[in-house]
């Protein structure tokens, strides 16, 4: 083999014919097969990572901890039924995702509710469809669940979410978990004690525990322990002041995923023991009862595994400025770079043999100078309109995040599986860009 080259992740690889394979799929073919642009996604790659999830944390707790997916990361039915098939639990944010779920037969009594301002639509429709667990944000989100559970006739279970008031230094915009944040009850202010006893006195809530979130990203377990330790003497000063034997602490997402090749990987079972050595040793200072141990994993799960395939369009030479490499999607498809310069390694994917000479900025095709994908991107100097381009590790926050801004039809998902391909998400037509119009 000529093409033993390394990449991110190592689900990509470079063929006899210099193109560039996901999955060992062939992306210039599927860019011919599906047309562009183009998500990719490896179902065995999303597999296997729950699985790693899944046994680091039953064998380090020994036997009740899970994961839950963070669905919000990449939300379709193809990928609630890849979850239901692994026995994953799930995170939601909205009715779409419990509808989402519903629509793929996923069992929602595995599905934990999040979001900040649950409508009480949303609220009813959860209960309706027998979503497993709350996670009340605020004190009025609680009194709204305790309505409408009382209307179903019903016991809600809940977590209260609470901010445990860390700055997991990763990007301050996907920072949640300081006290000034829009997300949870903060313990150094007094609320998330005010809000437990609360939901103690609710008659058709019952409280299982408690959630926080701190940050994405992040690539220390240290944040973890931190916040586990944290979270820890909250819930023995609840024990002591309440009564109340916290049953689940669940620590929320957010593990960091390699999107350049200077990004460090995450070693999820290990980190995962030292955690669990962390809680099992709090537990026994702190004389509380071990809790269920819950991790919400999204883009840990689901980012590696995707690709994004575009054709390139216009090729622009500044002299003595910079190239411009336009392609056939852009902020519509990913939008985290305009958003807030989220970093992506890109790849002439038709001319993997040649060497990358110059540097190029990746634009899309939105009407705005906003939309880029990436600058100072390498690529052959042979880039002409034609070639592919891939765009790796965009499993998360890509097609979740998509819009049909300037009218830009959404691309398809297709999954990759041993070595057949099959469309999860069809490509968006003309005539359902304007089929909401009367
Ligand atoms: C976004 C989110 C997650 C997932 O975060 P990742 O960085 O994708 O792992 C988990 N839990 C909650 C509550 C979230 O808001």
């Amino acid at each position: 083999m000529t093409n033993e080259r390394k990449f991110i992740c190592d689900n990509v690889s470079v063929n006899g014919e210099g193109h560039l394979c996901l999955a060992g799929s062939d992306v210039v073919t599927l860019a011919k097969k599906y047309g562009t642009p183009l998500y990719l996604m490896d179902e065995n790659r999303i597999r296997n990572r729950c699985r790693t999830y899944k046994d680091a944390l039953s064998v380090a707790f020994g036997g009740s901890a899970f994961p839950a997916y963070a669905s919000k990361a990449a939300s379709f039915k193809e990928l609630y039924r890849v979850m239901a098939s692994e026995n994953m639990y799930i995170d939601v944010v909205s009715s779409g995702e419990i509808y989402t779920a519903a629509a793929a037969g996923f069992p929602l009594e595995k599905a934990l509710f999040h979001s900040n301002n649950k409508t009480d639509e949303d609220i009813r429709f959860a209960i309706e469809n027998g979503v497993g667990y709350f996670v009340a944000d605020n004190e009025e989100e609680l009194a709204a669940i305790e309505r409408e559970a009382k209307k179903a006739g019903i016991v809600q279970k809940v977590l209260l979410r609470i901010t445990p008031g860390i700055d997991p230094h990763t990007f301050a915009a996907v920072a949640t978990g300081k006290v000034d944040s829009k997300f949870g009850s903060a313990i150094k202010t007094g609320q998330a004690e005010k809000i437990t006893a609360l939901a103690l006195k609710k008659e058709h809530i019952k409280l299982s525990g408690y959630h926080c979130h701190v940050g994405s990203q992040i690539f220390s377990v240290d944040v973890y322990l931190k916040t586990a330790e944290i979270m820890l003497e909250f819930i023995a000063n609840i024990k002591s002041e309440f009564g109340f034997c916290a049953e689940i602490l669940n620590l929320g997402g957010g593990f960091g995923v390699r999107y350049l090749p200077t990004d460090p990987e995450v070693d999820i079972k290990r980190n995962v023991i030292m955690l669990a050595n962390r809680i099992k040793e709090l537990c026994a200072k702190l004389d509380i009862k071990l809790p269920t141990v819950i991790l919400e994993p999204g883009r840990s799960i689901v980012a590696d595994a995707g690709m994004t395939v575009y054709t390139v369009g216009t090729v622009k030479r500044i002299p003595d400025f910079v190239n411009y490499v336009s392609v056939d999607g852009g902020m519509t498809d990913n939008v985290r770079y305009a958003m807030y310069k989220a970093n992506y390694t890109l790849l002439a994917a038709n001319k993997m043999n040649e060497a990358s000479t110059i540097k190029a900025n990746i634009a899309g095709r939105c009407c705005e100078s906003g939309d880029v994908i990436q600058e100072h991107v390498p690529l052959p100097s042979s880039i002409t309109r034609g070639d592919i381009i891939a765009c790796l590790t965009t499993g998360a926050y890509n097609y979740s995040m998509a819009s049909n801004y300037n009218r830009l039809p959404r691309p398809p998902i297709v999954m990759l599986k041993d070595g057949e391909s099959r469309v999860a998400v069809r490509r968006e037509t003309l005539s359902d860009v304007c089929a909401m119009d009367v």
